[in-house]
């Protein structure tokens, strides 16, 4: 089993202003082995939680702690955090023009790997994980997510999940822009994920929908910067009756 701890974090966002603190304080342990919902109103800093874990230069981090195993994640690079067990799901995933899909996972598997895939086996793996996610084959010549449609990128990001096979996935409202066919499709993927056993899954959304395809082990309302209430599925459900209204008036307050 391993175990990604995020202790007491804090980080900022450099604004004209000055700094600005987006999370206050932000405490979370997953294991490998279960699924953690992070639940909470737009703005409320989920995103910077995922891209301060995946190490992105934009964030600063204040004080408090990210491990891995007790292994400090963020004296990491991205790329050690990557060959760690590191997976970051994007809400908008990034078009990298001139790159194909085919290049980009390979050397993606490759860094982690520290070797090559073989080609004949890897070729046949990437035709097969796209079938998997419902993407046709020509897309491993396309351009990294260029002309893509919503539903495209993320199934895309389900299909580098699967063949880069982390230990952690935080995925990152995996659901905006997916039509019900396509969240089935994602959602079956990320299940094809866990089922593997020992690996983690940090699913981050403002909607129940998703989780009614994917079982969460533990719920978290995620406001202002910070986790408000903790608990199981029922938490999600009651969420879903009503609403993040009392945990936004309580940061108020
Ligand atoms: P969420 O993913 O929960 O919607 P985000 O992590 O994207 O929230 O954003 C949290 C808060 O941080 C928002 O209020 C957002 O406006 C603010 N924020 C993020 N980046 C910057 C920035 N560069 N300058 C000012 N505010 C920022
Ligand atoms: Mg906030
Ligand atoms: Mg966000």
């Amino acid at each position: 089993m391993s175990t990604l701890a995020v202790n007491d974090l804090h980080v900022s966002v450099d604004t004209e202003a000055g700094p600005k603190e987006i999370l206050k304080g932000v405490d979370l342990t997953i294991n490998s082995g279960e699924v953690h919902a992070i639940m909470g109103p737009n703005g409320s800093g989920k995103s910077t939680l995922a891209y301060s874990v995946a190490g992105h230069p934009k964030y600063h981090v204040t004080s408090g702690t990210v491990t891995l195993d007790g292994e400090d994640i963020l004296a990491m690079s991205v790329d050690e955090r990557a060959r760690a067990g590191l997976f970051l799901g994007m809400q908008y995933p990034v078009e990298v023009p001139g790159v194909s899909v085919s290049n980009f996972l390979r050397t993606a598997k490759t860094a982690i790997d520290g070797e090559a895939p073989k080609l004949r086996h890897w070729v046949k793996a990437v035709n097969d994980t796209l079938d998997r996610v419902n993407l046709d084959k020509a897309f491993a010549q396309r351009s990294v997510n260029e002309g893509f449609s919503g539903g495209e990128k993320k199934r895309h990001e389900i299909a580098q999940l699967e063949l880069l096979n982390p230990r952690f996935a935080i995925l990152d409202e995996l659901d905006s822009g997916l039509d019900i066919d396509a969240l089935r499709i994602a959602s079956d993927g990320v299940n094809r994920f866990t089922a593997q056993g020992d690996r983690g899954v940090l699913l981050i959304t403002h909607y129940t929908r998703i989780l009614n395809y994917i079982k969460p082990d533990h719920v978290h309302v995620f406001v202002d910067g910070r986790i408000a209430e903790q608990g199981g599925a029922e938490l999600a459900t009651q969420l879903e009756a009503e609403g993040y209204d009392k945990y936004l008036r309580a940061a108020r307050a």
